[in-house]
């Protein structure tokens, strides 16, 4: 037997930010016939999800529902508020800010764009000066993204709202919480976001095809301003269906809704707040670990501040081709899968190699964050990587002393 037979002979471990690893007990309540779309269970459950979802967002404000993944809730949310010819603020500090940003040019918003690099999160100051600058009140909204997953750096949400109240701007806000829900800590109405967009092949743990938008009153009255917004993307018949169709606008995805009641049923059970919690312990495991690896060699945390890491996802630099490497072995001989490296480097530039990320979203243990850990330490060890000592120790301290 060849030594990298040795992964077939356990659970693969697919630690990619997003897809996220999915809970059994959601795979099994997917593995079930078809069900009546007309009426019965799947129309009573699906009625029981809204207020659910409402309670992961932690707003009292509306949700509409969507077959699609986060690139279909970016153009959901664009499309009931930003006409062609409207003006957009788009700050990034990542890939998925630009991403969001192409989404926005696409249906005709101008868009500015404000770069704060790839390695710290967004300057609020320059948001201020950014809104003070524009005098007529141009600019309709700022699209902000709360995790950049490319990076791992995670924004201050609550601060964008504070600028742009003391600016006295009417600006709505938008936030992309994709990676963030269920995982960072988020309270859309406590921190004033007016419109937050997510998917559910991450925190919330189902596989990818569906996306959520919600929206507060002063979104909903933007919506109303709008002179036309396409039937498949409009919000109103969805947030406020007569008919089960509406909330899909068509067949709803009958498996998914098994699965993502089940995935809420857990997550309610487990708490909200005990969710961030686990999220939290698990990646100060994670940085405890990278700490004593960057004692020695090159590995090295993209964010240097703990208080902009996103506890969801790991952006890391090991130095090229290593990166790669590393990703290589342990996906071929222990079956762990690490995330790529996105948007550190151009994927045709050698630098490319030098960058992966850790994804620990969703349905993720101690046990299987010590997996991923010491995965990685044989991957480093097999490959012949200078890293510190004591990393698995490191973990395995944080994780007794959080749980
Ligand atoms: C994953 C992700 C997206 C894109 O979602 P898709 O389902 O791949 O379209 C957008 N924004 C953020 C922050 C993400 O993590």
């Amino acid at each position: 037997m060849s030594k990298n037979q040795f992964k077939n002979h356990g659970r693969q471990y697919l630690a990619i930010p997003g897809p996220s690893v999915i809970p059994e007990a959601v795979l099994q309540a997917m593995h079930r016939p078809a069900p009546n779309i007309y009426a019965g269970e799947l129309v009573e459950m699906t009625a029981t999800i809204v207020p659910d979802l409402l309670r992961v967002a932690r707003t009292n404000g509306k949700v509409a529902m969507y077959i699609g993944n986060g690139h279909a809730a970016w153009e959901a949310a664009l499309a009931n508020v930003i006409a062609s010819g409207d003006r957009v603020l788009v700050p990034a500090t990542g890939h998925f800010a630009y991403g969001w940003a192409e989404m926005a040019k696409g249906l005709g918003a101008k868009v500015d764009i404000l770069d704060f690099g790839k390695r710290n999160p967004i300057d609020i100051n320059r948001i201020g000066d950014a809104l003070r600058a524009d005098k007529s009140h141009e600019i309709k909204a700022i699209l902000a993204v709360h995790v950049d997953t490319s990076t791992s750096i995670r924004n201050d949400i609550s601060a964008l709202r504070s600028v742009i109240d003391a600016e006295g701007h009417p600006a709505l806000l938008m936030a992309d919480c994709i990676a963030s829900l269920g995982c960072d800590v988020f309270e859309m109405d406590a921190w004033g976001v007016d419109i937050m967009v997510t998917g559910c092949q991450k925190g919330l743990m189902v596989p990818p095809g569906m996306a959520f938008v919600f929206f507060n009153d002063k979104a909903a009255e933007a919506r109303t301003k709008m002179l036309r917004v396409s039937r498949y993307w409009d919000w109103v018949p969805r947030a406020n269906p007569e008919e089960f169709f509406m909330y899909w606008n068509g067949t709803a995805p009958t498996h998914h809704l098994y699965g993502l009641r089940t995935a809420l049923d857990m997550l309610h059970a487990e708490g909200v707040e005990a969710v961030w919690k686990r999220h939290a312990v698990l990646a100060s495991a994670i940085w405890a670990a990278c700490d004593c690896w960057s004692s020695e060699g090159t590995l090295a945390l993209n964010v240097v501040d703990e208080a902009n890491r996103s506890v969801a996802v790991t952006s890391l630099f090991l130095g090229a081709p290593n990166g790669t490497a590393l990703r290589e072995w342990v996906e071929k001989n222990i079956g762990l899968t690490l995330g790529i490296g996105l948007g550190m480097a151009q994927p045709d530039d050698p630098d490319w190699h030098g960058y992966f990320r850790l994804g620990h979203m969703g349905h993720v243990n101690g046990h299987m964050i010590m997996g991923l850990l010491g995965g990685i330490e044989a991957g480093l060890s097999a490959l012949d990587i200078a890293y510190g000592e004591g990393a698995l120790n490191a973990a395995a301290r944080v994780i007794a002393k959080g749980s």
